[in-house]
């Protein structure tokens, strides 16, 4: 497997540095067929047999990556593509179904070149399988095995709620409930120090090395692992009570931003910014977003994001608007009426307020969409928000699921 990742990842950059080679000397960029027709000839070439040895299906999806990548540079959504390393995300895709089978009931699963290989099995597979990924992560080998089924729409249960996120509470519901933040990256800090500094002390490449290598590279798992599986059970119960979730539109990326600032102009605040910035990004704010995105369109729901302007400085109770109504992070207290509450759930409430205002301007057409055009999934969370409001969506076809297992040592 790891041989045929590799092959992958040589037809990648090779496609790619061919590529290079021509916008140097101003030629034509080359198509997917084009390409596939040159990896017939590397196949065949004796300076590189070992590529005859790897899945060809496997080879063309690499380039068929590559074809991808330059798509999502020309319509500005990805920088140029870069070399593939080794051991980063080392993986292959079967794009054919009819060359693959699989045993649920005796967790294997037979793959070309490859025959049968027993997993670990973490669900069933759904549907009828479209195409099997097979990837390197963290010390251990998964299958990805991507199906196609239709699902029916259900309706959504519960009402509308806000919800604000902090450092302190991980997520405040405008119902008053709030989620404890998890800060696994922050239990995982010391062990993770160490070991990068042990790392830093031993000959690169050498025995103790890569088993240095291997120890840091499992606390990283463990971090990312406990995390995951935080904003699963959170998101999951969010969209299962909820038939309306409004958030704030955040931009993590320029929340998160450095504040180092340059030479000539040093940022004021650089260890409290970078403190912050360690914990908006252990949150995971962002992929909150995006599983409570689909999960809610999955439900039926309409997730709505709403500007960040003032909800944390407006009163609910008279409406007052001043940064003076937030003198510490924790408490709100309106300088005008002197409603007094804690400060997330007072942004809770505003968000709220401010996704049911939202959602009135897009029934009369008056507003375009939450944040309209800003991402891929805009056409599930139209159609969801349409259903809504009572108007025919846009249809939605199969729903795509997923299962994914674990190879255990044959
Ligand atoms: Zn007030």
């Amino acid at each position: 497997m790891r041989r045929f990742a590799g092959s992958c990842r040589f037809v990648f950059n090779k496609a790619l540095a061919l590529q290079m080679e021509r916008f140097k000397l101003g030629e034509k960029r080359l198509g997917y067929v084009p390409l596939c027709r040159l990896l017939t000839m590397w196949r065949k070439d004796p300076q590189t047999p070992w590529l005859a040895d790897a899945p060809t299906h496997a080879l063309q999806q690499s380039l068929k990556d590559l074809a991808r990548a330059y798509a999502n540079f020309f319509s500005k959504r990805a920088n140029l593509p870069r070399f593939k390393k080794k051991g980063q995300c080392d993986s292959f895709r079967y794009p054919d179904p009819k060359q693959v089978k699989h045993d649920q009931a005796n967790s294997r699963i037979y793959l070309p070149k490859l025959g049968w290989l027993r997993y670990r099995k973490s669900r069933d597979i759904l549907g009828t399988v479209k195409q099997v990924t097979v990837l390197f992560s963290n010390g251990k080998w998964l299958v990805s095995i991507q199906t196609e089924r239709e699902v029916e729409r259900t309706i959504p249960d519960g009402g509308a709620v806000g919800i604000d996120l902090g450092i302190a509470r991980f997520a405040t519901l405008s119902d008053g409930t709030f989620y404890a933040p998890l800060n696994s990256f922050k239990q995982h800090e010391t062990a993770l120090r160490r070991t990068q500094q042990s790392l830093t002390r031993k000959v690169k490449f050498s025995n103790n090395w890569e088993k240095a290598k291997a120890r840091l590279q499992r606390i990283h798992a463990r971090i990312h692992n406990a995390r995951r599986d935080y904003l699963h059970k959170t998101t999951t119960t969010i969209s299962q009570n909820h038939a309306m979730v409004c958030i704030e539109d955040l931009q993590v990326k320029n929340m998160s931003k450095s504040a180092a600032g340059t030479n000539e102009k040093p940022g004021r605040a650089v260890r409290t910014k970078s403190g912050l910035n360690k914990s908006i990004l252990d949150q995971g704010w962002f992929e909150f977003r995006r599983q409570l995105e689909y999960k809610m369109a999955w439900k039926g729901g309409w997730l709505i994001a709403v500007p960040p302007q003032n909800t944390s400085r407006t009163c609910p109770c008279c409406g007052h608007v001043s940064a003076n109504n937030r003198k510490t992070q924790a408490r709100f207290m309106c300088v005008a009426c002197g409603f007094k509450e804690n400060a997330d759930l007072v942004s809770a409430i505003n968000i709220l307020r401010a996704g049911h205002a939202r959602c009135a301007c897009e029934v009369s057409g008056a507003a375009r969409p939450p944040a309209a055009g800003t991402r891929r999934s805009d056409l599930f969370r139209i159609s969801a928000g349409n259903a809504a409001v009572g108007i025919p969506g846009i249809k939605q076809g199969g729903c795509q699921g997923g299962a994914v297992g674990e190879f255990t040592a044959a």
